[in-house]
Formats: structure tokens, C-alpha cells, sequence
């Protein structure tokens, strides 16, 4: 899979809005949206016309970047939500927050969604028991993700459990701090969705 490998911060400031890749950092001063809030380029800073096109292409762009996700995986989700029934948009923003990746970030472990990518490929997750290192794989409700006994006692993992602890969970989501195990309610509404984007703006895009 083709993966950005250029500053992250860069994709926020192409998008003009803080997308929250780096972790900590974002809530911080050093965010670069912050010092320079403008597209990066030679020409970032330059006034451009916007098309109907163009903001229904940033739409998608944005939220495809949120979530750190390929084109064709992005697509791949459309696709799944467009036969499903209901509000095409939020079908696919829907999809997006069940990945595994996006569960375990959203419980707390790692920083950023990338970093919790990184956990579940690094095989510290178990999903319903089972130890699972597919980060894409979609939850439903009652999947229940815990961490490995073995990672537990890890000292980099214990940090990482620390921090989780700390944190609050979704409420489409439960969290066991005694037993480091989130489980999944119900798949959430949109008003339960982070994402900072107009949906119908995606399904226009991809409707042309
Ligand atoms: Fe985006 Fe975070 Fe970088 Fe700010 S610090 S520009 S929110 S990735």
C-alpha cells in the first residue's frame, strides 16, 4: 500500500484544519496549523478559487487523511457503504470508526491513530480473545479488544496502558481499566463521530 511518508503536518495544513496525527503534539503550541495556517508551497499562502470540485475533493481528502487510510482503501469503504442502507455518508464514516486500528486509538492506546496501527501490527491486541494484527479489520457490537497478557508487562506497552487510563472513551465504547479490555456497544451515530467533514461532500465526489 502506498503510504505519505512527507511531514503529517503538512496534510493538516493542506486541509486547513488540524486533523490530530501527531499525538500529543497537536494539543500543543508546536502545532503547526497553529504557527502557519496556511496550505504548505511555495504558493500556500496564495488566496485559490475554489470549484465545486475542489471542495468536494478536499472533503474526501480530509477524511481519508484523518483516518490514514489508501485511496483504494478509502474507495473499498464507499463502495461497502453505498449497498448499505441508510445515509450513504455516514455508512462510510461508520466503517471508518469500526477498524480496529481506530477502536484501539479510540481506547486509549497510542497517541494517534497511526501509533495504534502500529500496536495491533506489532500483534499487542487480542480481538475477542484471539490475537489479531490486521489493523483493518471492522468491529461490530459486542467485539470485545483487549492487550496481550505478555505486552502487558512490556515497559514500553506499560506506558502506553498509563496513558489509556487516563483517557475517555467514546460512548459507543466501554473500557475495563482493570482489565485493559474495551468492547464495542453499538456502532456509533454521527453526532458520536469525530471527523471533521461534511460527508455528503464524499458521496457527491465519488457520485460524479
Ligand atoms: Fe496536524 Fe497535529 Fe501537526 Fe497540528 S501537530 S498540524 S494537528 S498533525
Amino acid at each position: 500500500m502506498a503510504r505519505y511518508t512527507e511531514a503529517v503536518c503538512k496534510l493538516c495544513r493542506r486541509e486547513g484544519q488540524k486533523l490530530f496525527l501527531k499525538g500529543d503534539r497537536c494539543y500543543t503550541g508546536k502545532c503547526s496549523i497553529e504557527r502557519r495556517a496556511y496550505a504548505p508551497g511555495q504558493h500556500g499562502a496564495a488566496r485559490k478559487k475554489t470549484t465545486e470540485y475542489s471542495t468536494q475533493l478536499r472533503a474526501k481528502q480530509t477524511a481519508r487523511r484523518y483516518y490514514g487510510l489508501s485511496e483504494s482503501q478509502f474507495h473499498k469503504y464507499y463502495e461497502m457503504a453505498a449497498r448499505k442502507t441508510g445515509v450513504t455518508g455516514e455508512q462510510l464514516l461508520r466503517i471508518c470508526e469500526s477498524r480496529l486500528d481506530n477502536v484501539v486509538y479510540l481506547l486509549g492506546f497510542g497517541s494517534s491513530r497511526s501509533e495504534a496501527r502500529q500496536i495491533v501490527n506489532h500483534g499487542h491486541i487480542l480481538l475477542n480473545g484471539i490475537k489479531t494484527d490486521i489493523p483493518s479489520v471492522l468491529l461490530k457490537a459486542g467485539d470485545v479488544v483487549s492487550v496481550k497478557d505478555t505486552s502487558r508487562t512490556n515497559e514500553q506497552f506499560k506506558k502506553i496502558i498509563e496513558e489509556a487510563a487516563k483517557k475517555s472513551v467514546p460512548a459507543w465504547l466501554e473500557f475495563s481499566r482493570d482489565k485493559m479490555e474495551g468492547r464495542v456497544l453499538s456502532l456509533p451515530e454521527r453526532d458520536q463521530i469525530g471527523a471533521p467533514v461534511e460527508e455528503h461532500l464524499i458521496v457527491e465526489f465519488y457520485s460524479k
